[in-house]
């Protein structure tokens, strides 16, 4: 049974992986596909890390933890769909069909990692948004133009539990309502907004009850349970493509990393809570669940995470190899016509790096 309220979190697995409510047969290969994207995810984010350790990378966002609500949106948003991100969606963006070699471009300042293939659905969608929340407010205007233009299609939208603080977390649910718009706003409670706990954060008993005063459905879910993500947004983005309106999922997780690289979370955050995190993380669970089920097994855990590691390592070898961005994408970028004094910018920005000549 799906439970959908906001005071209590629908899970689908225990801690340990044993199923509270087992899949159906025809749902295993979705899960398995779910798992191998966690595995390869929690690989990739790893390495990024390292990377930026290593002054390869600039600033970058983990995503460990939070593996099962980025892949589950993945799974669940269809083509015709428009994913609008936070930035630790790192998994979701992947399965959209963002190359692993662009996400570290965009973490790297190379605006190129936001030129999404063409082919791939991800070119329906908006590149990494960093500010907190305002990428809602664009979904919602995403959502708007969706409608207007009687698409059967849905507008996911994430953001972290500190956002749903600001204004245009509450500007975006009050338009939703209003006009029913067919978005899907997803909360990572991942527990923190970078050292602010959650019970800092807001007083609300939960935020999935921040949808009551915008008059949409809101729920809360376990983040760290595919299963349970994978029902949650099945649900969530139908009846938004069928035009029955906009819903408010708050996923409960936890940050097991960093903010991010700039960031040390050992300074205000006891090691006994981030040790207790870990035993409900998401892709230990999912795997003893598959296990237990005899759908996965040692051996192809072996053979998985040997692929993931050269996936990676072939993603890191291309972003390496890349030759730097022109300086001049810093502001080609920003306007669709550059106002007068940035073109003058532009101009010596140009004659500085090329000397004037052009490739
Ligand atoms: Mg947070």
């Amino acid at each position: 049974m799906f439970t959908r309220t906001p005071y209590e979190c629908h899970t689908r697995l225990a801690v340990d992986g044993q199923w509270h409510a087992r899949p159906g047969d025809d749902q295993w290969a979705r899960l398995i596909e779910g798992y191998r994207t966690m595995a390869l995810i929690r690989q990739f984010d790893k390495k990024a890390v390292n990377l930026q350790r290593t002054g390869k990378l600039g600033t970058y966002a983990s995503c460990l933890g939070a593996e099962a609500l980025t892949t589950a949106a993945g799974q669940t948003l269809q083509p015709d769909d428009y994913f609008v991100p936070y930035y630790r969606d790192q998994a979701t963006q992947y399965l959209r069909g963002v190359r692993l070699e662009q996400i570290l471009q965009y973490w790297g300042g190379d605006e190129r990692g936001n030129d999404f293939p063409a082919d791939a659905p991800a070119v329906r969608d908006l590149p990494n948004c960093v500010p907190i929340g305002t990428q809602l407010t664009q979904a919602a205007g995403v959502a708007t133009k969706a409608k207007q233009r009687h698409e059967h299609a849905a507008v996911l939208v994430t953001c972290g539990d500190g956002a749903t603080s600001r204004g245009d977390f509450h500007e975006t649910l009050n338009v939703a309502g209003v006009w029913q718009l067919p978005l899907v706003v997803l909360v990572n409670n991942n527990q923190w907004a970078i050292s602010v706990p959650r019970r800092l954060q807001t007083a609300s008993r939960t935020i999935a009850q921040k949808a009551e005063a915008a008059g949409i459905e809101g729920f809360q879910v376990d983040g760290n349970d595919l299963p349970a993500m994978l029902d949650a947004l099945d649900y969530a983005l139908d009846r938004a493509r069928h035009g029955k309106g906009a819903i408010l999922i708050e996923a409960m997780s936890y940050r097991l990393s960093d903010h991010t690289t700039a960031d040390d979370a050992s300074r205000y955050r006891k090691a006994s809570d981030l040790h207790a995190a870990w035993q409900r993380e998401p892709v230990a669970r999912l795997r003893q669940a598959l296990v237990e089920a005899g759908h996965w097994d040692g051996d192809q855990e072996k053979a998985w995470l040997e692929h993931c590691q050269r996936q990676v390592d072939e993603a890191i070898d291309s972003y390496l190899a890349t030759p730097p961005a022109p300086a001049t994408d810093m502001l080609d970028y920003l306007y669709a016509n550059l106002p007068p004094a940035l073109l003058a910018q532009r101009a010596q920005l140009e004659q500085r790096t090329t000397g004037g000549h052009h490739a």
